[in-house]
């Protein structure tokens, strides 16, 4: 063991004694950790001033209780977070997301990984995270309503343009945060439309923020083909998950030439041979409501399965775009048996580590969503900048500043993992590209 090796698992091991129980944390810090050995080895001066101890440790952490009344007249008590993790880059900035798995080991594992996917866009943002266990499904548009008015009541106080910039996520889309937006708007009596992001058209929102997620990862997908001499262009590619960030990236990815052979929900996944019909699609999802079963009453030729894995489909490429480690080693080892050659996370941590070595071992071209769905926060911060200024641009400009934000993070992730010998490696490179920012603010900044 080399010094640095036991310097990271002396801090690694402490975080696990102050932090019990949150194994998504744990999982999260674990990876970044295991990368920066390579840059401590290079520059130890990273570690200086407990750099790494402070990064690991949120600025601020917010929990609350969020009561609020049933259609039937029942009064529930759920619990609301935010958890604002480092803000040396700028405003702490990161989604929201209602729904029951939601805890703060959650909150903290997402929130982390937000301040490196941040500073990798190369835009002024710090990370934040937050959420409620609060689950929408099967619930009225008044009690949504109702829970987002009680959620925002607490959460007004911590929030502002300047200071924490709050977005979507699981469980919450443009009427969520039409519903929060309204909220802050009537307990500050202010119009302060840079609070939130992932606004309506109508009053502060920004074309192709719905779409960013998706599109910028597919954006990255292609980037990182090219490299190998390949596109999307014929390729036959599968998307879990069939919410804003799946049904954009199949969108794109079949805009771009590709057939997208499948898509899932949590209660199963369907298999679309012939590519999916993305207007049905989005009208089962964002408009009906219903589960993706209802997709295959519609067409034909597709079928629906609730009794196995989407990761058991053959493809060239995989884009997880559902939840956290909804990816394990078995399913890493039929994907890569049934010949998939890329992958780029569209959600949060959907790959568990042993998929992630399967596909290092493998030979498989990875890219992590630190890097591959940050187009989601980018375009939250092209919003920023149309808010501050009282603009708003066109579809197609916003949509290139998107493409090169996505072509950029990739050109750094690629650059930075070769300038660290671990060339294709682009977990350790998006890791050390995203931290050398966030540290360099840090050190300059003082023991704060
Ligand atoms: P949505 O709520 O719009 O969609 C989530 C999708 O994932 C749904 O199809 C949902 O199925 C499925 N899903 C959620 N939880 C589970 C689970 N436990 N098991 C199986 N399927 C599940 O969320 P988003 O599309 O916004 O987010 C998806 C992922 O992308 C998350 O990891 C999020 O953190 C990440 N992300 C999102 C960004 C954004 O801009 N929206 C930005 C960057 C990352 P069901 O409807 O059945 O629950």
């Amino acid at each position: 063991m080399t010094q640095v090796d036991e310097q990271v698992t002396e801090y690694y091991n402490k975080l696990l004694q102050r932090n019990a129980g949150e194994p998504e944390f744990h999982q999260a810090v674990r990876e970044v950790l295991d990368s920066l050995k390579i840059v401590l080895e290079k520059d130890p001066h990273y570690a200086d001033y407990g750099l790494i101890q402070r990064l690991c440790e949120p600025e601020r952490q917010v929990i609350f209780r969020v009561p609020w009344v049933s259609d039937n007249n029942n009064v529930h008590v759920s619990r609301g977070f935010r958890v604002q993790f480092n803000s040396a880059l700028g405003p702490y900035k990161g989604g929201l997301r209602f729904h029951p798995s939601v805890n703060l080991g959650i909150i903290k594992f997402l929130g982390f990984e937000q301040i490196f996917k941040n500073s990798l866009t190369g835009l002024p943002i710090g990370g934040g995270k937050g959420g409620s266990d609060f689950n929408p499904k099967g619930r009225s548009e008044g009690e949504i309503m109702r829970f987002c008015q009680s959620f925002m009541t607490e959460l007004h106080r911590h929030i502002g343009e300047q200071t924490d910039v709050p977005a979507g996520d699981i469980g919450v889309g443009k009427r969520e945060i039409g519903f929060l937006f309204g909220q802050y708007r009537r307990l500050t009596n202010r119009h302060e439309s840079g609070v939130l992001t992932g606004k309506g058209l109508s009053w502060g929102g920004s074309l192709v923020r719905t779409e960013a997620t998706g599109y910028g990862c597919v954006y990255l997908t292609k980037e990182m083909m090219k490299e190998h001499g390949e596109s999307l262009d014929g390729a036959e590619v599968i998307v879990s998950g069939s919410g804003n960030v799946a049904v954009y990236a199949i969108e794109k990815a079949q805009e771009l030439g590709a057939t997208v052979v499948g898509f899932s929900d949590s209660s199963g996944w369907v298999h679309t041979p012939n590519g999916v019909d993305v207007e049905l699609l989005r009208d089962i999802k964002e408009n009906r409501r219903e589960r993706v079963s209802a997709y295959v009453e519609e067409t034909t030729g597709d079928t629906f399965h609730s009794d196995s894995s989407i990761w058991s489909l053959a493809a060239d490429v995989a884009l997880p775009c559902a939840t956290q480690n909804e990816l394990t080693g078995e399913h890493a080892r039929t994907l890569v048996d049934n010949g998939v050659k890329y992958v780029a996370e569209g959600a949060n941590m959907p790959s568990t580590p042993e998929a992630i070595e399967v596909f290092r071992e493998k030979g498989v071209c990875f890219a992590p969503g630190k890097a591959a769905n940050a187009g989601g926060v980018a375009t939250s911060a092209l919003e920023m900048q149309q808010n501050a200024t009282r603009d708003s641009w066109s579809f197609d400009y916003t949509d290139e500043r998107l493409h090169q934000i996505m072509s950029n993070i990739f050109r750094v992730t690629a650059d930075t993992a070769a300038e660290y010998d671990h060339e294709g490696n682009y977990v350790i490179g998006a890791n050390i590209a995203g931290f050398r920012k966030v540290a360099d603010a840090m050190l300059a900044q003082g023991v704060i």
